[in-house]
């Protein structure tokens, strides 16, 4: 890491803040992890086991889509507050299940956005992430969303395997305005273990429907990380 980004790091560790949950100030990093106090995340902050979903050969993620977390998600992705990137990062890191998925990593793709919902938001949630957590083999350009789904925390089992097939798409030659820092283009996929970056995991539809396009481009292996999962009792497969 170069010295200045080095710096600025140690730096925002040792800054205190309000917490973003409980509003304790003056709160202070812990475990990596700022933005919320270590009250917050020893009480609130476990991973999740659950079995992988069909369509992808690993998947990890680092909290329940629980209180405080999913208020905390609407705000990054609705109100909108960037910023907490870096909080949900730091929850990330601290899953070894997470940061052995993203170490094996040949290349990270974070989910993308269909056009209407990145200029209505202004920000991709899962890219934002995905700068945080690694800093090279982040590939933003290949995997399109080819078309916009209705959220799938709305519809029930059958609807969501429909609602996102076919959304995703492999493009040959991306356009220049989608260049963007930190980020890299792939040319073949073949025999790569790449690893998905989203923000919640429902049933794992949409992830398997992004996998689709890279297995069939050769991928020896496609995982996913997420920030949340959506636990077994709530708003389950009917
Ligand atoms: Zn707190």
């Amino acid at each position: 890491m170069p010295f200045f980004s080095r710096l600025l790091h140690h730096t925002i560790l040792v800054i205190p803040f309000e917490c973003a949950t409980c509003k304790k100030w003056p709160s202070t990093a812990f475990e990596g992890v700022t933005g919320v106090c270590q009250s917050c995340i020893q009480m609130h902050a476990h991973a999740p086991l659950f079995p992988v979903p069909k369509g992808l050969d690993d998947c990890a993620a680092a909290v329940d889509f629980d209180a405080p977390w999913s208020a905390l998600i609407s705000r990054y992705k609705f109100a909108p507050e960037p910023g907490l990137g870096r909080l949900f990062a730091g929850l990330m890191r601290r899953e070894s299940h997470i940061l052995e998925l993203l170490e094996d990593a040949d290349i990270v793709i974070p989910l993308p956005l269909a056009t209407e919902r990145l200029e209505e938001r202004g920000f991709n949630q899962a890219l934002t992430l995905a700068k945080h957590l690694v800093k090279h083999k982040i590939d933003a350009f290949s995997l399109i969303r080819i078309r916009d789904t209705a959220p799938q925390r709305t519809l029930t089992y059958d609807a969501r395997q429909g609602n996102v097939a076919n959304a995703f798409a492999l493009q040959a030659i991306p356009h220049k305005a989608f260049a963007s820092t930190h980020t890299e283009r792939h040319t073949s996929f073949e025999d790569q273990h790449i690893v998905l970056i989203d923000d919640v995991m429902t049933t794992g539809a949409t992830l398997a429907a992004a996998a689709a396009p890279l297995y069939r481009a050769g991928a020896a292996r496609v995982s996913a990380v997420v920030i949340a999962r959506t636990p077994l009792n709530h708003n389950q497969p009917r």
